[in-house]
């Protein structure tokens, strides 16, 4: 999908992002047993904003469309690329929802393809303005965000009551109300959950208030959980979950896997998907008394071989990485010696490997008995894996592995 944009594209000698099919498949089973396992059966739902959390949507699209039952995007541009693929692939179409804002115009395209949207503020009442003057053959599906106490989209229940969506009564012509949801505050961060349980008492009364007020077609569809909720609160599994880190393999937090220890008793395996690799540029000694990097922060003590890789904060790799991190070489973990620069690091590979052959780092994921964790690189870059995975670069290659 990121083809052909010029200037953003890698060259021959440069890392690549490995993902696992087969990983991908069993994350999903895991959490759709969870999710079924207190009633059911309920819908599960992937969220596949920030280019499936950097994944690649282009190559993650494929692989979850045949395994869940919702598609989540923050952008209608991206949404409206599942039924591009299910055209070209003749696959039955499946629910997919955009959670982030759009215009009248995206509202309009969105109708013609079958495509649901949030709506979570006043600036719809223009859109029903321009999906009248569009007159799309179908009504535009539409999720009604309940504010639960996020702060964030959506209409608290005392809006709901004193008429803010009443301008729903008159547009069941071009707006249809089938679901409504919400978003947690703080489930990830916590191993209580007050403030989620008091944002479930605000979603059901906000449901109330819906019902009570707007034209609406049941059963709606509710939906509040992400991955957390999904695993660790089993009172907002509701109709749909929407899980976006725990599909690649990754923990919300440490304290959601303490809570799955104490709800559940036990923690569900999570198999990350995403592996980072790079080829080395160079390998060559350098004696002791050498520095290395900018700023000369590095100086080896010793005479050491070093492999310099071609990858650097372009690609995502942060530059808080900086004499912290370690890469995978035959499974050793080798040191990034010195700073992190734009498009390169540089590692000791002295006790990795016996010679100045070219050789393969793992940036991140499993080599040989080690695992590089993206919690790890996120802790060392003082950020969350969250926003670690979500900014590496578009640009880099990606390769599905079974
Ligand atoms: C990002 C997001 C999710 C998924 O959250 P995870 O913690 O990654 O599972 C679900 N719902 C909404 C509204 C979101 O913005």
């Amino acid at each position: 999908m990121h083809e052909g944009i010029v200037g953003a594209t890698g060259g021959k000698v440069a890392s690549w992002l490995e993902l696992s099919a087969g990983a991908l498949a069993t994350n999903v089973a895991t959490l759709r047993a969870l999710s079924t396992e207190t009633g059911g059966p309920r819908a599960l739902g992937a969220v596949l904003k920030g280019n499936a959390y950097g994944h690649g949507l282009a190559q993650v699209l494929p692989l979850v469309h045949p395994l869940v039952d919702v598609l989540y995007f923050i952008t209608p541009g991206d949404a409206l690329t599942v039924r591009t693929l299910e055209r070209a692939r003749g696959l039955p179409s499946r629910q997919v929802l955009v959670i982030g804002a759009m215009d009248a115009e995206e509202a309009v395209a969105l109708a013609h393809e079958g495509i649901e949207a949030v709506l979570g503020d006043g600036s719809w009442r223009d859109i029903v303005t321009e999906l009248r003057r569009a007159k799309p053959a179908r009504p535009l599906r539409v999720h009604v965000h309940v504010d639960t106490g996020l702060g964030r989209e959506g209409f608290t229940p005392g809006q709901i009551s004193h008429g803010e969506l009443d301008f729903l009564r008159d547009a069941t012509d071009v707006l249809q109300v089938v679901g409504v949801l919400s978003h947690f505050a703080n489930t990830e961060d916590v191993t209580e959950q007050q403030y989620a349980e008091s944002q479930l008492d605000v979603f059901e009364a906000g449901l109330s208030a819906l019902r009570a007020s707007v034209p609406v077609q049941e059963p709606l569809q509710r939906h509040m959980a992400a991955s957390a909720a999904t695993l660790v609160l089993p009172r907002a599994r509701y109709d749909a979950q929407r899980v976006g880190i725990s599909l690649y393999g990754l923990w919300p937090s440490v304290e959601t896997r303490l809570s799955a220890r104490l709800v559940l008793g036990r923690v569900p395996e999570l198999k990350p998907v995403l592996s980072w690799r790079c080829p080395s540029q160079i390998v060559k000694w350098l004696p002791a008394g050498s520095y290395i990097g900018y700023g000369c922060t590095y100086r080896c003590a010793d005479a050491t071989r070093v492999a310099v890789l071609p990858v650097g904060y372009f690609d995502g790799y942060p530059r808080l990485l900086s004499g912290k991190a370690h890469v995978l070489v035959n499974g050793r973990r080798c040191p990034v010696l010195g700073r992190v620069m734009m498009n390169h690091i540089i590692v000791d590979v002295t006790h990795a490997t016996r010679d100045e052959r070219p050789l393969t780092a793992t940036l991140l994921g499993q080599e040989g008995d080690e695992h590089l964790h993206a919690e790890a690189l996120a802790t060392w870059a003082q950020t969350i894996h969250y926003e670690l995975v979500t900014r590496l670069g578009a640009h880099l290659r990606r390769v599905v592995v079974p």
